[in-house]
């Protein structure tokens, strides 16, 4: 084990989430996959080793710092991109049933590749827009916990991922430090996809920057309406703000 694995495990201790040798070579093989693939396809900017396990796998796995993760059993990643939130917190939570949706066919490629060489079961990869995906039985209305880490804003980002949530389940958007407006924003689309704002929990990450993250809770009280999510594009272009 090397410094950042060494300095990994620590950080991740302080939170009293206890990683195991086998998790910290997944995401060894992780970080050597996303720039492996970076160099053919565009999956992140961050390439430094120290700051992918910072901003990248820490920051995932930062929404299990404010979830009982161990009463999740089915999440959705909704623009999952290379993989985050959702994969960390699959390396780290391997019960949990994932699904990931992205609209990006190359990305779904990496992702399957990813979890077939970090041997990970129900993982499921789903290319698409969240707003067609949203509208099949099978994903609509079904998840305990949703996320989604720099899609977009959060008046549009209701639209993607609310209608995936269970009832009484809970949409994690995950944000940086400038996230009051969009909260402010929010209110409209939140009240129209029958969900709640219940909090913001906060953090900074280990690194030299301690770079300020917020990850807002979404609970939803009641089953998405069927006029949601509109059209796919419409959410983003013409979001529900009044
Ligand atoms: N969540 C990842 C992260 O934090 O690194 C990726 C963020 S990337 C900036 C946004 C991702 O959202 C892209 O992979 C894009 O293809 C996907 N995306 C954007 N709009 C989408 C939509 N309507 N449905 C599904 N995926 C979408």
């Amino acid at each position: 084990m090397d410094i950042i694995q060494t300095r990994f495990r620590e950080q991740l201790a302080l939170k009293n989430i206890e990683i195991t040798e086998r998790q910290l070579a997944q995401f060894e093989i992780y970080f050597h996959e996303l720039i492996s693939w970076n160099e053919k396809m565009n999956l992140t900017g961050i390439t430094d080793r120290e700051e992918v396990y910072v901003k990248h796998f820490y920051d995932s796995l930062s929404v299990s710092f404010f979830v009982s993760m161990r009463d999740v059993t089915q999440m959705a990643d909704i623009g999952s991109g290379a993989g985050f939130p959702s994969i960390p917190l699959k390396i780290m939570f391997p019960h949990i049933k994932v699904t990931i949706v992205d609209s990006l066919n190359k990305r779904i490629q990496f992702l399957n590749h990813l979890t077939a060489a970090l041997g990970l079961n129900e993982v499921n990869c789903v290319h698409g827009r969240a707003e067609d995906i949203a509208r099949l039985p099978e994903h609509r209305d079904q998840y305990d916990l949703v996320t989604a880490r720099a899609v977009a804003k959060l008046a549009g980002l209701n639209e993607l991922c609310l209608p995936f949530t269970k009832v009484n389940g809970t949409f994690v958007a995950m944000k940086g430090s400038d996230y009051q407006q969009e909260l402010d924003d929010s209110s409209y689309s939140l009240n129209e996809l029958r969900a709640k704002y219940i909090y913001t929990r906060s953090l900074n990450l280990p690194d030299a920057e301690h770079s300020a993250r917020n990850l807002l809770f979404l609970r939803k009280f009641s089953p998405t309406p069927k006029a949601y999510p509109r059209k796919a594009g419409t959410p983003l272009k013409l979001p529900l703000i009044k």
